[in-house]
């Protein structure tokens, strides 16, 4: 690939930069991705990427997680080898994880040309994506319920619908939706929005009880003096006896004073296991919206929209190929519409049907594509090897029960996309380092006896007939 015309300016460079990140970003868990990524472009040249991290902390960390993964990106993307150089350079917007006391948002000095009078806050909200929006939401007959909801709510937060729940698999747009309330209501209102992810409540929670009186007080009061309180991904909850009861005192403290709050989660919260009964209900109580996969249709409209938010023009033909092929969710299409973006930048070239073919072919391929729930994978896997499903997801430790249990959290980690922490979850609430101590197991075993190999690919083989029923 000849790079050389789009090497020479610096804004190239950025644009390189963002494209690694979108890729990344479609690659990572979305926690993952947002406490780590926290970097920004500095300056670049062919031979070294300048980026900066807020702290000596993120230096270090980013440095031993990610740098040889982050340059393995660009160099996927530029055809070239290329040196991260990491620097510090502090965000002013930073915050940190437990506020030493509730501050008021900051004002920003009104300078002599904006108006006093202006009811529209123009500030970013510093935990909200500014474009997770309503605008940029597509919305057909599947989702239409909860997208409407969703205004509803965000026009006119705390009163008929609190809480609201929006539930369903990943990549279907909960996180989106959430984040378009929370920066609706932020920039026509002065309400203090406040958004998290459950896993980042819960390890302030965690790290708040161990410290001092004042810090565990200023965990308490910053989620109570929210006005709009939007928490993501409940279902991390599980098994968090200590936070789900926190976060039932905080329930209580602001719907008594009618405050929204927006959850979202994985599943119905009547599936939820290992979860405060009446923390349970009093969510269960408000408007609960479930998040069904697109449509054909509505796929080609998000894949027509997205191409155009690029600047990139995506011919119909190519558009229909991946709507057709990507079924998965809203992410994947993201993730196959970024490949052909980064190409057609980096390459300068159109893209075209057969390089959308070429470039996607393995995307295609791939046994995500095919929408396998970890259910199905047990059901089969249970069948295979003779055992009720209740004794391969529970928690006897015979190893003809052993075995079976940890082939099938393999599978479900190679031809699914749920992260670690979800499958231990569907089997029976174990913990994610179980699932990935069976993984390695089975790993091992592969190399050691060549029979194990087929014997996954006949497993995979049975549960993607099985899918197609
Ligand atoms: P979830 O939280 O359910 O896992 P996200 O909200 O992170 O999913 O959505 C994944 C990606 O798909 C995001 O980039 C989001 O903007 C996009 N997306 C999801 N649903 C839609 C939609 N209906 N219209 C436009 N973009 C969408
Ligand atoms: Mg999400």
């Amino acid at each position: 690939m000849d790079n050389k015309h789009f090497m020479n300016e610096s804004n190239d460079f950025a644009i390189i930069w963002n494209e690694t990140l979108n890729q990344i970003r479609s690659e990572l868990d979305e926690q993952e991705f947002n406490t780590w990524f926290n970097l920004e472009f500095q300056s670049a040249n062919e031979k070294e990427f300048t980026i900066s991290v807020p702290s000596l902390f993120y230096l270090d960390q980013v440095k031993k997680r990610y740098q040889t993964y982050i340059e393995g990106k660009i160099e996927e993307l530029i055809g070239k080898q290329v040196a991260l150089n990491l620097v510090i350079k502090p965000k002013t917007e930073q915050k940190d994880n437990i506020p030493s006391e509730i501050s008021e948002p900051v004002k920003k000095p009104v300078s002599e040309t904006t108006t006093k009078t202006e009811p529209i806050r123009k500030e970013k909200h510093s935990q909200l994506r500014n474009d997770y929006s309503f605008d940029t939401f597509v919305v057909d007959p599947n989702n239409s319920f909860p997208a409407n909801a969703a205004q509803a709510i965000a026009r006119n937060p705390g009163t008929a619908y609190n809480p609201f729940l929006i539930y369903g698999g990943v990549g279907l747009g909960k996180t989106h939706l959430m984040q378009a309330i929370g920066n609706y209501i932020h920039n026509h209102s002065d309400s203090k929005v406040f958004y998290v992810a459950a896993e980042t409540f819960t390890n302030e929670f965690i790290a708040s009880i161990k410290d001092s009186e004042r810090v565990k007080t200023a965990f308490k009061n910053k989620y109570r003096f929210a006005d709009i309180l939007l928490i993501d991904d409940i279902h991390f909850l599980q098994n968090k006896g200590g936070t789900q009861e926190e976060l039932f005192y905080t329930f209580n403290a602001l719907y008594d004073a009618n405050k929204q709050m927006v959850f979202t989660c994985d599943r119905p919260v009547s599936d939820l296991k290992d979860f405060n009964e009446r923390l349970r209900s009093r969510v269960g109580r408000g408007l609960n919206v479930d998040l069904q996969p697109p449509n054909y249709e509505t796929r080609c409209a998000i894949l027509k929209k997205k191409a155009e938010a690029s600047g990139i023009n995506i011919p119909d033909d190519v558009i229909d190929l991946v709507g057709k092929n990507i079924s998965t969710n809203v992410r994947d299409l993201e993730s196959a519409l970024n490949t052909l973006t980064a190409y057609a930048r980096l390459a300068g070239k159109p893209v075209t049907l057969e390089i959308a073919q070429q470039r996607l072919k393995d995307v295609f391929a791939s046994p995500r594509q095919s929408n396998i729930s970890i259910e199905i994978i047990q059901r089969v896997t249970a069948e295979k090897f003779h055992l009720s499903l209740n004794d391969l997801k529970g928690k006897k430790r015979t190893q003809s029960i052993v075995y079976p249990r940890q082939l099938a959290m393999f599978v479900c980690r190679e031809i699914t996309e749920y992260t670690t922490t979800e499958i231990g979850q569907h089997f029976g609430g174990r913990d994610h380092t179980t699932v990935m101590h069976s993984c390695q197991k089975i790993e091992d075993l592969v190399r050691t006896d060549p029979s194990v190999d087929s014997i996954i690919k006949s497993l995979i083989r049975d549960i993607k007939d099985y899918s197609l029923k």
